[in-house]
């Protein structure tokens, strides 16, 4: 079964490729790129709606199996903060980073949690299935580790001291809200769509 993945982000593809290439699956899911036009506005209001909002691009493009994530990182404190605007709450990932730190200096709750919506979409356009993972943790007062990218650095996981950042791949891709979605997809796939 091919499924195109509706990101342009190769972190994530690549971390979605590893999560699956994990499961012992009777039939093989195989994710490929969308064609290159790909290049949705995202302009929802919730991680919900920016997922359905990439499914259907890229299935307006292909008329395919497509599966869609939206991602970011949501902090108490700040509202929810910077939630939908992840991506984009500055420039670059390290002053992005340095946004928060700086937003959040002298707040005792440093509560926080990643979500991923993800959203499936069948070759007839329709939403087969939808699902949001959620990771919750804390954020530390300076950036951690090398691995992982966007905010990792700065997120400590509930039960670890290490930052998601210090994680091994197999580490985060356990935990993570990305493989907290996919799993819920990919249990779906195997039990509804045979063959
Ligand atoms: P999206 O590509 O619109 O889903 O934007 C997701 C943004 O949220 C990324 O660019 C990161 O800044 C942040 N983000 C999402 N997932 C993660 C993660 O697993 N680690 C760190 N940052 C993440």
């Amino acid at each position: 079964m091919k499924i195109v993945l509706a990101s342009s982000n190769k972190h994530k593809v690549q971390e979605i490729n590893d999560i699956v290439a994990t499961y012992d699956l009777s039939e093989k899911i195989k994710f490929i790129l969308p064609p290159s036009e790909f290049d949705p506005i995202e302009n929802g209001k919730t991680f919900e709606e920016n997922s359905y909002i990439k499914a259907k691009a890229a299935w307006e493009l292909s008329k395919t199996w497509v599966l869609a994530d939206d991602s970011g990182l949501c902090i108490d404190s700040l509202d929810g903060k910077p939630g939908i605007y992840s991506a984009r709450y500055a420039d670059t990932p390290e002053l992005r980073i340095e946004r928060v730190l700086k937003e959040l200096d002298g707040t005792e709750n440093r509560n926080a949690h990643f979500t991923c919506a993800m959203t499936l979409i069948n070759p007839k356009g329709e939403v087969e299935y939808a699902y949001q993972g959620i990771c919750n943790g804390t954020i530390i007062d300076a950036p951690r580790g090398e691995n992982g990218f966007g905010y990792d650095p700065i997120f400590l996981v509930n039960g670890y001291t290490k930052t998601m950042a210090e994680l091994s791949e197999e580490e985060k891709n356990n935990v993570s809200h990305r493989s907290v979605a996919l799993r819920k997809i990919v249990e779906y796939i195997k039990s509804n769509l045979k063959g």
